[in-house]
């Protein structure tokens, strides 16, 4: 339903505006605050077309983490050991940028660490693993104070073959994260409205006229930031990649406290206290799961209970609290992508499944390339 605009909403929120941000999860609210901090006398709008957010910012699974070990490997089988290491570092440093901003309290920082772990049928992977860490650990001596990974002997599930801690691996709340940022914009004096969903847009008279489902909007300037869900009209380096999630009823898992990963990364879960969420299994159905909608499927639903149940052998001991799924952006490469598409208009996403250490400080430089 079109809304009847009020002479004060208007007053607030007129059509044009300098900037005109699309999204509003992790990036496009980091955006729109570095640009307001910038150009305290700008007007910036941000939009977003749902009550919270309805992408993955407000639905991951809150680790603050770096990548594992595995991951690095294929990583360097990718894009080559230089830019695999680069792509920890810069993970490490947009944490510690995501610290800085929001805050530890704020969004329940807690540095618990993660694990890798490594079952019985991947010997091979496990042996890779363990001949990288002294190279791993050497290539970030200088720029963190404990060994990034250290082979943790202490675990003891069934079918385990190994694991590898990483100490510097924190969780936090993802919702906590993001309302966080919102505040920032807003006392930075970013207006913001929700229940806006950009259709369209064309460029008339050197501005670019957005419609929406509330109307149209303008401004000389606009920047995409909704992750898979792209630009109207045009064609970007991006694939929608589904991530189903489900959390269990507290029970005592007796698991160390912290992230776990397994199966090179798409099996991923963690603790909430006494409960655990899991996620992932995309790789059981990757075209299915290549979708921007949401939903639950009966085989990765299916697979992620087997895990707790089989893989973690905790048998019938928990209970389904909730399941939910998220939408994240993937391309041909797995940097975070900047992109001038036309004169005052930019799509800026694709963090992976990495976007809680990326995001925040990869929009922060983004906004240099604004006029
Ligand atoms: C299940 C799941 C688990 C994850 N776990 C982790 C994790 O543990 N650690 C980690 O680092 N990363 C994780 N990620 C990835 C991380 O959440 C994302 O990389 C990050 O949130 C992306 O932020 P964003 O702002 O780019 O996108 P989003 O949060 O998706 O924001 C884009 C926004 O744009 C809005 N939008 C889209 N189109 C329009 C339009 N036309 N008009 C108006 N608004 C529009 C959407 O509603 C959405 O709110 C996970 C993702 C998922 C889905």
């Amino acid at each position: 339903m079109q809304k009847s605009w009020s002479f004060w909403e208007r007053l607030y929120y007129p059509q044009q505006s300098d900037l005109i941000v699309v999204g509003g999860g992790f990036c496009g609210l980091s955006l729109a605050y570095h640009y307001q901090k910038q150009n305290p006398t700008k007007r910036v709008f941000l939009v977003e077309r749902d009550v919270l957010a309805e992408g993955a910012s407000s639905k991951n699974a809150g680790f603050a983490c770096y990548g594992t070990v595995g991951e690095y490997l294929s990583d360097v089988n990718l894009m080559g050991a230089e830019a695999a290491l680069q792509l920890i570092e810069r993970r490490i440093q947009g944490l510690n940028f995501l610290k800085a901003l929001v805050g530890e309290s704020q969004m329940d920082w807690q540095q618990l660490g993660g694990t890798e772990l490594f079952f019985q049928d991947q010997k091979e992977d496990w042996q890779a693993a363990i001949d990288q860490l002294e190279y791993l650990n050497k290539a970030f001596a200088d720029s963190v104070q404990k060994p990034l990974f250290q082979v943790d002997t202490r675990l003891t599930l069934r079918g385990l073959l190994g694991a590898i801690h990483s100490p510097l691996e924190a969780q936090l709340n993802p919702v906590k994260a993001l309302l966080q940022l919102r505040k920032r914009a807003l006392e930075a004096g970013v207006r913001i409205l929700n229940g806006i969903e950009i259709k369209s847009l064309i460029a008339k008279s050197g501005a670019w006229v957005l419609e929406s489902n509330q109307g149209s909007w303008q401004a000389p300037q606009v920047i995409f930031a909704t992750n898979a869900f792209g630009v109207p009209g045009y064609k970007l380096d991006l694939k929608p990649a589904r991530n189903q999630v489900l959390v269990t009823q507290p029970f005592a898992h007796g698991l160390k406290p912290g992230n776990y990963h397994a199966r090179e990364g798409y099996i991923y879960f963690r603790t909430i206290g006494e409960r655990l969420l899991i996620g992932g299994a995309r790789h059981l159905d990757l075209e299915g799961e290549t979708t921007s909608q949401m939903g639950l499927t009966r085989p990765i639903q299916a697979y992620l209970q087997q895990f707790l149940s089989e893989d973690l052998g905790f048998a019938d001991q928990w209970k389904v609290n909730s399941q939910w799924s998220g939408i994240i952006a993937i391309g041909s490469s797995k940097e975070p992508l900047m992109q001038a598409l036309e004169p005052g208009l930019w799509y800026c996403g694709r963090f992976g499944g990495m976007g809680v250490a990326l995001s925040t400080q990869f929009a922060a430089e983004s906004v240099k390339d604004l006029e």
